[in-house]
């Protein structure tokens, strides 16, 4: 096997490892969950759609909040329990996101998205997951308000782990969406595309939703496909990851390519190619002559890639 340069150790991957005890068991007793809101070590993440509210600190930020703090920041808002954290209660306490972006006048705070939290890294890492969680259910609940069945407003009940109708009895439940993310291979060369979203140097896997009625392999397959005009065969599971951007599971796999013509979607890519392992691997190190770059290791497509240059896949 040919030796390559030291890459270092490695990353953690983002919003991964949550230290919450997430205490599902008690999320049916509304008077447990009071109680809890009580508790003197309770503390809450406030978050308005994309943006994360921190009390401002050097040099990390703050995100968590006492949940009376958490109450004079906004009007009555609906909040989740996240569950407990060496015994004391954590929440996430949604805003509006006007509100949440009127906060970013006041000194004390800082208000971000939590992209920049997690590349950045503006808070301890330990937060990145509890943090991830909230907002995805949060997104959730503030975009499912009315019964999709009857039309009837909603009541948040168990928590934050369901809504209810009052009407049709309905019992609806936060979702996540699976996501293929995929590095296809043919040995010495990978293929990395570009979402026109990207900062104009940086290239990554392929991803896509999982539609109804496919396995990972088949929306592998289709994706793969759909973008690049490439055929894969066999597909192995590398990793997942939660992706709050709404509420994403990111499955990471890699593929083998048995076709080498690319025909990029245009509609979806601005660009596809092939690369060697030695230029992926300065990419990684961000010592690129042309400034390419992969994705951050917070995120996994960083995390699929690097795994390819050490070596490490096989699809025997
Ligand atoms: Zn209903």
């Amino acid at each position: 096997m040919p030796s390559r340069s030291d890459l270092g150790p490695k990353p953690r991957l983002g919003y991964t490892d949550s230290r919450i005890e997430r205490a599902a068991e008690l999320r049916p007793d509304a008077a447990a969950i009071a109680a809890l809101s009580r508790d003197p070590n309770a503390a809450a993440y406030v978050i308005g759609g994309d943006w994360i509210v921190m009390k401002k600190g050097s040099p990390l930020h703050e995100p968590l909040f006492t949940l009376a703090e958490a109450q004079a920041l906004s009007g009555p808002t609906e909040t989740i329990f996240l569950g407990l954290l060496n015994g004391a209660p954590r929440f996430g306490h949604g805003l509006s996101p006007q509100t949440a972006e009127a906060l970013k006048s006041r000194d004390t705070l800082h208000v971000t998205d939590l992209r920049s939290i997690a590349v950045q890294g503006l808070v301890a890492s330990e937060h990145l997951p509890p943090i991830a969680e909230a907002k995805a259910v949060l997104h959730w609940h503030a975009r499912h308000r009315f019964c999709p069945n009857c039309g009837i407003a909603t009541r948040l009940v168990q928590g934050g782990g369901r809504r209810d109708c009052p009407q049709c009895k309905a019992e609806h439940f936060p979702r996540t969406d699976p996501v293929v993310i995929m590095l296809v291979s043919d040995g010495e060369r990978c293929l990395l595309g570009r979402s026109p979203r990207f900062v104009p140097t940086m290239w990554s896997c392929l991803a896509g939703f999982i539609e109804p009625g496919e396995s990972i392999e088949d929306a592998v397959h289709r994706e793969t496909r759909e973008e690049a005009g490439i055929t894969c065969g066999r597909v192995v599971y590398f990793a997942s990851q939660p992706w709050p951007f709404p509420a994403s599971l990111m499955i990471g796999c890699h593929a083998e390519a048995l076709t080498h013509e690319i025909v990029v979607d245009r509609e979806e890519l601005e660009d596809a190619r092939w690369f060697s392992k030695d230029e992926v691997e300065v990419m990684l190190m961000r010592k690129h002559p042309q400034g390419l770059t992969t994705p951050p290791p917070v995120a996994i497509a960083h995390h699929i890639i690097r795994a390819w240059v050490e070596n490490e896949i096989r699809f025997d």
